[in-house]
């Protein structure tokens, strides 16, 4: 297989093209057509000499994702891209525009190894990971979007297909290609990075200080229920993770959030609630709890209204703040969880 374009950072770039004998400046244009104009294919590249453009075509796989199919919400608010990969293989990534804002959720994997029950994703097991220009093609495949009705991205959730730490380096080395200011420019703020719990990646991203955000999904407050539902807990218990939540929290000072899928009568007892709340006494956090979307493989059912309200008023009564979140997308299986198309 070639070259894809999206894998490669910008000095990459500068010296491939040194090696074609091409003028300095030339990467430079490259990549401004790349991350600013969203040019997808060497033919756009008006700018330069035909034989340059031919070379580019020659050597360098442009289509890195293929779109298959895409399917609409029906308020509009949110797309579902089903995208082809170069080996056949197949991921998806959703647009949700709400507002003001245009959110991304991407995937880092084709499946997953981390076999959460009600995921749909870890129902069908790891695949393979993502590179990083797979992770920063389906960005630009949005940007473009977006670009041509004048909007633009304004934050990226990695929640999508994958567990984002199992693919550390892929995932980081596409935050910083997509936050060089010659190119897309992206702010690290105005991401954020799902984890099921990988105690050893969530020291490491620590220590980088990065300003990415950062998610925890935890889900269940002890280690006999959180098991039973992801299946990493053995391996890295609620405790040690959460001695690692708030090392993250001294070294950063950045606030954490904890995800939540309200299973009805699982884990959205006031039993859990209260022990949660314990859990994350006098942890700068935040807790996002979403119905359950319900998947094929799992038997559990979403939580209902009085039972999520019940859920936010005993956290919120011990101080922790919970935001019930709405299942947008639901109709078009874009829920977070729901993203697991193979070929
Ligand atoms: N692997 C990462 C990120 C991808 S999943 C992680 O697990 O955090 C993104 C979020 O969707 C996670 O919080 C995950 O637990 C949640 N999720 C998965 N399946 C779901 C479902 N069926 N209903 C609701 N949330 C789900
Ligand atoms: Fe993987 Fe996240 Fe799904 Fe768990 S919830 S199987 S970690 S994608």
């Amino acid at each position: 297989m070639s070259i894809q374009i999206y894998d490669l950072t910008f000095p990459e770039l500068t010296s491939l093209l040194n090696d074609w004998d091409e003028p300095a400046y030339r990467a430079r244009q490259l990549w401004q057509g790349l991350y600013q104009q969203f040019w997808n294919s060497p033919e756009l590249f008006t700018n330069f000499p035909t034989s340059l453009r031919s070379q580019l075509a020659e050597k360098i796989q442009f289509k890195v994702l293929a779109p298959v199919s895409t399917l609409n919400s029906s308020d509009g608010q949110t797309v579902k891209t089903l995208f082809r990969l170069q080996d056949g293989k197949g991921i998806e990534a959703v647009l949700m525009r709400y507002e003001k804002r245009n959110t991304l959720c991407i995937s880092t994997q084709v499946g997953c190894a981390m076999g959460c029950v009600f995921c749909a994703t870890g129902q069908m097991g790891f695949k393979r990971h993502l590179s990083s220009g797979e992770i920063v093609a389906q960005v630009m495949y949005y940007a473009r979007l977006l670009h041509d009705e004048a909007a633009s991205v304004t934050n990226i959730v990695v929640m999508g297909m994958g567990e984002p730490f199992h693919n550390y380096d892929n995932l980081m080395a596409a935050i910083d290609r997509l936050n060089e200011p010659e190119g897309y420019n992206f702010g690290a703020r105005r991401f954020t990075i799902s984890t099921v719990g990988l105690v050893p990646a969530i020291r490491r991203f620590a220590l980088e200080k990065r300003q990415v955000n950062l998610a925890i999904s935890l889900h269940a407050a002890d280690d006999n229920l959180r098991t039973s539902m992801l299946p990493v807990n053995k391996r890295y218990p609620i405790d040690e993770l959460l001695d690692a939540c708030r090392e993250y929290v001294a070294m950063t000072g950045r606030r954490i959030s904890f995800e939540w899928a309200l299973v009805n009568g699982v884990n959205d007892t006031p039993e859990q609630a209260r022990l949660l709340a314990r859990k994350l006494k006098g942890l700068l956090c935040h807790v996002n709890a979403i119905p359950l979307n319900p998947t094929r493989g799992y038997s559990g059912q979403a939580t209902t209204r009085e039972r999520a309200d019940k859920f936010k008023e005993i956290l919120e009564q011990s101080g922790i703040p919970c935001t019930i979140r709405l299942r947008r997308g639901i109709d078009i299986q874009a829920g977070c969880g729901q993203l697991a198309i193979q070929f």
